[in-house]
């Protein structure tokens, strides 16, 4: 049975509904997908329910980086950066179409963050710490080799730069390649399930989970022996729930990205630069556009809408002005933007950005394990604590053995790749095939870094769709792809995370839209009431990505 389809939707319910599961998994975002693949292949079996679309909590929100966090070595985080820093090239390797080697060009400015000998030394560490080799390896840059790889950066504070490797990737996407992965190994992930409440037995231990589908309305009881909630920020919500909230909490921390097109501010490759306020922010190219982050300011406001402010895009368009001077962003550049929270571990008396990005494990006495904090590149690790608890706990009181951990060795759904290679020539086969049906630009490296190998099975489609022009017969093999195989139920599930066109291609909507909402209606038998709803609610989510309101927030 295809449960990654979302027309199979009532099978899948069916056996959330009668399956008494090992683990049951709360929180479609990046951990709790890891958490979901990493159970699955070690031999549990696993439910995984996310109350909206998979990624669409902070793991749609991020900067989009499988970094190191440089500047956590400047708060002494050693463990934490020599972790996620050898992370990045395991997750590369898993999914090399979608996580992408990227050089980071550091501006090393007059009274800046970082001095030069000071720079050059952190980047050393960086790189010893995450095991980075060969060429790979930090460069020390001067001011004219400097402007030359970067003519756009400020001319008159530039003393040099630190060139060092990063790697990019679209955060959704890895969510989703993630789950998809977890069913192959026999997981039941469902989005639009939302965990209401628990269920325990007489020694006040979870046996099931209370959950509601938004989809349909209706109530199920999920059976499991273990329950693992990985709700983000939403963590200390079900914490409460579970009256099991005392001791360390979330302080949640707001972070603002905005994207202009690539032709009004074209960088030639990712620049992590100094705000005048002491802060530092990202600007990174991708395909036609650029996007500047982020914001670090606390938030107590509405976990399931968070605004993005005037002043929010203010301060990053002045941070960008700043450093890249002949550009002149103004308010009219910014085609979209997205807000996040971070999950972090309140600590007294720090501010947002002073805060540790570590994870922490709550284990309550009914038996529910929390986890939150943590970095996206640092997911399989988190995954791993966690599963090992569970595995213990299992192996104790079944007397069963389980696999051990081997999520290092399982390629995500688009691969496998055998090497960059392979990538590029499959580019060109792409891109051929596109021009022959009549599209040109930058189509292909989008649809290979979106999907991978997955890109011939749209372009198959493509071809056998009548459209009323190539962007449009496109977008809707998309949605078929979307719908039939990634559990996309709704137009913004496609439309931002399973193409990421809400933020990095917005233009690309309007035309297609109307298209893509009639398959939508037609492919899941939509009444009216339900299509005008998702109508309204792509046009609401169109505005909220590029209209900004005043308010009194203050930004650091
Ligand atoms: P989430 O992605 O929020 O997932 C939790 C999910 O649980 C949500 O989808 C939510 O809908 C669901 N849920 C909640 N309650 C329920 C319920 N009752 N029932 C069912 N489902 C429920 N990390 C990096 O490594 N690199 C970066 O570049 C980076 N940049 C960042 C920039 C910003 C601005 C922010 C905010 C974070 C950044 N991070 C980065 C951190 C990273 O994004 C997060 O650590 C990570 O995405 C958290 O994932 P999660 O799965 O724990 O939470």
């Amino acid at each position: 049975m295809n449960l990654l389809s979302s027309t199979n939707r009532d099978q899948a319910l069916a056996q959330l509904s009668e399956k008494n599961y090992d683990l049951l998994v709360i929180g479609g975002g990046i951990t709790g997908a890891g958490i979901a693949l990493d159970a699955a292949s070690r031999g549990l079996s696993v439910a995984l329910i996310e109350k909206s679309d998979f990624a669409a909590g902070t793991s749609s929100k991020s900067t989009k980086l499988i970094h190191g966090g440089l500047r956590y070595l400047k708060q002494f985080e050693i463990n934490l950066v020599r972790e996620v820093g050898r992370e990045r090239a395991i997750v590369h390797r898993l999914a090399p179409h979608l996580v992408t080697a990227e050089k980071m060009l550091l501006p090393l400015i007059k009274g800046g963050t970082y001095s030069g000998l000071a720079t050059s030394v952190g980047l050393w560490v960086y790189d010893l710490l995450a095991g980075v080799k060969g060429e790979d390896k930090r460069r020390m840059l001067n001011k004219t080799e400097t402007l030359k790889k970067e003519p756009l950066l400020r001319e008159d504070i530039l003393t040099g730069s630190g060139l060092y490797a990063e790697y990019r990737t679209d955060d959704a996407r890895l969510t989703i390649e993630i789950i998809k992965t977890a069913r192959q190994y026999g997981a039941t992930c469902l989005n639009y399930v939302a965990a209401e409440d628990f269920v325990y037995d007489q020694n006040g231990k979870i046996t099931a989970v209370r959950c509601l589908d938004r989809y349909s309305g209706q109530s199920l009881a999920i059976d499991a022996q273990y329950v693992v909630s990985a709700a983000g920020p939403w963590v200390d919500k079900l914490r409460k729930k579970d009256d099991s909230l005392r001791g360390k909490h979330l302080f949640l921390s707001k972070g603002v990205h905005i994207v202009v097109s690539r032709e009004r501010l074209p960088i030639r490759q990712a620049v992590y630069f100094d705000v005048p306020d002491g802060r530092m922010v990202f600007a990174i190219p991708r395909l036609r556009a650029t996007y500047i982050g982020t914001t670090d300011t606390p938030y107590e406001g509405d976990l399931n809408d968070i605004p993005i402010n005037q002043e929010d895009v203010d301060y990053l368009l002045e941070a960008a002005n700043n450093m890249f001077p002949s550009v002149n962003l103004t308010n009219d550049d910014v085609e979209s933007s997205w807000a996040g929270l971070r999950p972090l571990i309140h600590e007294e008396g720090k501010s947002p950005s002073e805060m540790s990005r570590r994870d922490e494990l709550f284990e309550s006495e009914t038996g529910l394990i929390s986890i939150a904090g943590g970095k996206l590149t640092g997911y399989r690790k988190m995954a791993e604590r966690v599963v090992d608890l569970v595995t213990q706990k299992f192996q104790q009181q079944n007397g069963k053995s389980l696999k051990a951990n081997r999520t290092a060795q399982i390629p995500l759904t688009g691969g496998p790749f055998q090497n960059r290679k392979e990538i590029r020539e499959l580019t060109a086969q792409v891109e051929q095939q596109l021009a022959g049906l009549g599209l040109e630009g930058d189509y292909a490296p989008y649809l290979i870094g979106n999907y991978g190998k997955q890109s011939r099975e749209i372009l198959d489609k493509m071809a056998a769709i009548n459209a009323a022009t190539p962007e449009e017969q496109l977008a809707r093999a998309e949605a078929w792809y979307a719908i039939h195989h990634e559990l996309a139920l709704y137009p913004m599930d496609l439309l931002n995370r399973r193409t990421g066109r809400l933020y990095f291609n917005l233009p690309s909507i309007e035309p297609v839209m109307d298209a893509v909402i009639e398959d939508f209606k037609t492919t899941l038998n939509w009444d009216e009431t339900r299509t005008k709803t998702a109508r309204e609610s792509v046009f609401a989510e169109l505005r909220k990505a590029s209209e900004f309101a005043k308010s009194e927030t203050a930004h650091v």
